[in-house]
């Protein structure tokens, strides 16, 4: 057996055919191929019963198809479920289903740890551990929808699990390419939802993408100040550039691009916040979506009160802002938005990155 066998699952459907090509093979053997991977979740080339035996044989000494595998996975009371997968190094990620929202959401993983360092997230005091590639993004579908016995169903997915996907961007952009192949998941952009902090270049990339997801803007606060004491990356994009990147943004006619608003109580939470945030949202086809603080050991902040919360959405949709409260799912398994870290993966404190860059930006 060959040992440099081509991993068919960071390849798009279109690299494929180049490799099967290069090799000897028919290009349209694509097509069949992505069949079994992605609809039937068949990664045994062996066993793609559509293909002649001597291909077969032929392809299992010039291919694999890593898949993560689940190393553990829990279910919370409402349902949520959490899966812990290890990569083919022995990294490990995590990544959620969240059912009935009303659809079925996968929360994917773009990187192992993350570089941001937002204060009140979990996966940011890992710091970057390694970005993931796209078949390891695209894998996590593969995996969750095996295991839940979704593959024939529609489904959502959203880049909001560990890591920026922003901040490795081919790779994530070629998992999107994948999971929408028509012959593979066959996605819809629309069913896809890409949430970033603002790395700025990235984003004014996207607006090119012939792929292009849904766009969440993890904003926080509507200033500046504010904003650079919680998400460290606003010290090099702050609050103006990334409400004017979003104004440029290329939107169909029905899509609003989201704003996650994370709640801290005495932070973020005063009804000054909520009418300035009013104010610089107000040129801009948005939503805003509040996500009260899934409090953590080590996160210093607590969530604000209901009554808070209901103060801040109320001043919002006075000032014409469409608002939802993000309802909290799976935090009994520590499932929720920014609880998702690996134990043990967590870098001595002087080898993570986002120290460094936070040290950069300052
Ligand atoms: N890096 C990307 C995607 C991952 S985080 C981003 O920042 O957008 C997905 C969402 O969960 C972000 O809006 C993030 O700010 C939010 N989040 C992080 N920690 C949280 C916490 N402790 N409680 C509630 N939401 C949190």
């Amino acid at each position: 057996m060959s040992t440099n066998r081509l991993d068919l699952a960071n390849l798009e459907r279109a690299e494929l055919e180049t490799a099967l090509d290069e090799r000897g093979h028919k290009r349209f053997h694509a097509r069949q191929i992505f069949q079994w991977v992605y609809r039937r979740g068949v990664t045994d080339v062996g066993a793609m019963t559509d293909l002649s035996r001597d291909l077969r044989a032929a392809l299992a000494d010039e291919f694999t198809v890593t898949t993560p595998t689940v190393v553990a996975r829990e279910r919370s009371t409402d349902g949520t479920e959490k899966f812990l997968l290890q990569l083919a190094d022995g990294r490990q990620i995590e990544s959620v289903f969240i059912p009935d929202t009303p659809s079925m959401t996968f929360c994917l993983s773009t990187q192992v740890g993350c570089a941001m360092a937002c204060a009140f997230c979990l996966t940011g005091k890992m710091g970057l551990v390694r970005n993931l590639t796209a078949g390891e993004i695209a894998g996590q579908v593969r995996v969750l929808a095996g295991a839940l016995g979704l593959r024939d169903r529609k489904f959502n997915i959203v880049l909001m699990g560990m890591g920026e996907p922003l901040h490795n961007y081919d790779e994530t952009m070629r998992a999107l390419r994948i999971l929408s192949d028509e012959h593979g998941f066959a996605m819809s952009p629309r069913r896809m939802t890409l949430s970033t902090v603002g790395v700025l270049p990235a984003l004014d990339r996207m607006a090119h993408e012939r792929i292009m997801p849904n766009l969440a803007i993890s904003l926080h606060a509507p200033t500046d100040t504010l904003r650079g004491e919680l998400v460290p990356l606003n010290r090099k994009y702050g609050v103006a550039e990334i409400i004017d990147a979003c104004k440029r943004f290329p939107q169909t006619k029905r899509s609003r691009i989201t704003f996650e608003y994370v709640l801290l109580a005495g932070v973020n939470d005063a009804p000054d916040d909520a009418r300035k945030l009013a104010k610089l949202l107000s040129g801009v086809k948005s939503k805003v979506n509040l996500i009260p603080l899934n409090a953590a050991p080590g996160i210093p902040f607590e969530p604000p009160s209901d009554a808070v919360i209901d103060r801040f959405a109320q001043i919002l949709a006075e000032r014409g802002l469409v608002v939802s409260v993000r309802k909290s799912r799976g935090r009994d398994i520590r499932a929720a938005c920014g609880q998702l870290m690996v134990e043990g993966q967590k870098r001595p404190p002087g080898q993570v990155l986002a120290a460094a860059i936070n040290e950069n930006l300052r």
